[in-house]
């Protein structure tokens, strides 16, 4: 199984779950570094649409990064609500492109 971060991340995109997560697999199109140097509030209009994505394959399902999330937008692939059913898909295209650039 994974956890999958769901397009409710988007326009909050604060990275608590990244800190939270103790294999490191929460990452996003923009470098941590980068992102975090752009105050919470102004990151929707600088970064439109931005999410963060979790490594299916590094994943180990410890729960932790669940209750970090402001906005309720991470959960188990097995509990995913029928809205973000695309989510899973999304997430793991996210990974198939950066594995093949
Ligand atoms: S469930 Fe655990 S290992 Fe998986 S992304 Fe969340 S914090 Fe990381
Ligand atoms: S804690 Fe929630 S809102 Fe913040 S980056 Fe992670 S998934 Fe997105």
């Amino acid at each position: 199984m994974t956890y999958v971060i769901t397009k409710a991340c988007v326009a909050t995109c604060d990275t608590a779950c990244v800190s939270a997560c103790p294999v490191d697999c929460i990452v996003g199109p923009v470098p941590l570094d980068e992102l975090r140097s752009v105050p919470i509030a102004d990151r929707p209009q600088r970064f439109p649409g931005l999410q963060m994505f979790i490594d299916p394959d590094a994943c180990i399902d410890c729960n932790s990064c669940m209750d970090e999330c402001p906005v309720a937008a991470i959960y188990p692939e097995d509990s995913l609500p029928t809205e973000y059913k695309g989510d899973l898909a999304r997430n793991a295209e996210f990974f198939r492109r950066a594995r093949s650039a």
